[in-house]
């Protein structure tokens, strides 16, 4: 199938190329981004900054503006878009029929489209059939989570699910990459912990119950308990960490329960063969001092999500942490997998 990117040259941007080499599916026929990179070969209008080459046939493409007849005869688009203009720029490409994989947070609460996670809430899919871009429903838009709201959906899924849940608080240690480039000024972060990170912490309710919602005939019902966040940003390049405590609807004997819960919780994609599905989707650690950001963030290519530290809480009634890459699970990567969701639904053909 053929994808274009929008907001190519920024952090996600870049992600979605490096995921995409070599992907089995989806070819890269068409980048878009700014005025200021409009007209540009790729190579001359990006810093690119991951860790890999530049591929070559990116690096020669002519970078456009994110107008729709940019993007004709592309099948869908993945957005990396700033915040400031994904709400006019995404809608008219959806107005103009073309399906919009998203990472900004502007359509993310819109009651008719869906905040996927795949593994968590993949019949919410059926949402795109209430939005009227189109007439014939060829345009409609689809976003994943913030950075934090993936991992902790992924963790409380299996928690929620047997137990309920009546309250949480939680404390984020994030990655400086998910401040884009070039991000937190180096004299802010260095050897230090900034505790406060402008715009997270409302997102974190709201996208997390959302996704945690039960659908019906077009019409997602949330759960609605307390969460007090608390996002601070840290030193450390990669993989988003959150310290969580939650009180539960049910009592509990023991922690093994919840253990339990976790360990047998039942992957509702796991048969069905997604290129960059983890094989296991929750890594849950004994060890004391894992999961480590550094350590384990890149396993399973970045997609896994790694709990740890599971254990019976003085206040409320379970604590835990949770870690996943927050460019990769938590950005491109998740946007991938949702497109891929799409295409085994028969949402997305070329
Ligand atoms: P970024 O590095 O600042 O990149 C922003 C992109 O938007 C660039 O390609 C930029 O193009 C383009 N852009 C800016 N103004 C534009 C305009 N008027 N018309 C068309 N394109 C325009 O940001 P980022 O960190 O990649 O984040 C992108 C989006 O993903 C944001 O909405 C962010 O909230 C979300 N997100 C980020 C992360 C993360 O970990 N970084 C995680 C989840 C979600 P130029 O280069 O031409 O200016």
């Amino acid at each position: 199938m053929k994808v274009g990117i929008l907001g190519a040259t920024g952090a996600v941007g870049q992600k979605f190329i490096r995921l995409l080499q070599n992907h089995p599916w989806f070819t890269i026929t068409a980048l878009g981004a700014s005025e200021r990179s409009a007209g540009k070969k790729y190579k001359d209008a990006v810093n690119w900054v991951e860790d890999v080459n530049l591929p070559d046939y990116i690096a020669e493409m002519i970078v456009s503006d994110c107008n729709p007849s940019s993007f004709e005869g592309v099948d869908f688009v993945f957005s990396g878009l700033d915040s400031s203009v994904a709400t006019e720029i995404e809608g008219d490409l959806a107005k103009a029929g073309i399906p919009v994989i998203s990472n900004a947070k502007n359509y993310r609460m819109n009651p008719t489209v869906p905040l996927l996670v795949p593994e968590v809430n993949p019949d919410h899919i059926e949402l795109i059939k209430t939005q009227t871009f189109t007439e014939d429903g060829s345009g409609w838009i689809v976003t994943n989570p913030n950075c934090v709201a993936v991992p902790l959906s992924i963790a409380l899924k299996p928690i929620y699910d047997t137990f309920g849940i009546e309250a949480l608080i939680l404390t984020t240690m994030q990655a400086i990459s998910g401040a884009g480039y070039p991000g937190v000024a180096s004299l802010d972060i260095l050897g230090n912990v900034v505790p406060f990170i402008g715009g997270e912490e409302p997102k974190i309710a709201p996208e997390t119950q959302k996704l945690l919602g039960s659908y019906s005939d077009g019409v997602i019902t949330e759960p609605r308990y307390p969460v007090q966040a608390t996002c601070t940003r840290v030193p450390t390049l990669n993989g988003h960490m959150a310290s969580v405590t939650v009180k539960l609807a049910k009592e509990l004997s023991g922690i093994e329960e919840v253990r339990e819960a976790v360990l047998n919780f039942k992957n509702p994609i796991a048969e069905l063969g997604l290129p960059s599905a983890p094989k296991q989707l929750i890594r849950l650690h004994d060890e004391i001092r894992y999961p480590q950001p550094r350590l384990h963030a890149d396993q399973e290519n970045g997609m896994q999500l790694h709990m740890g530290r599971l254990r019976k809480a003085e206040v409320f009634d379970i604590s835990f942490v949770c870690m996943a890459h927050n460019t990769i699970r938590g950005a491109a990567g998740g946007a991938i997998l949702n497109a891929e969701l799409l295409v085994k639904k028969g949402y997305l053909e070329n």
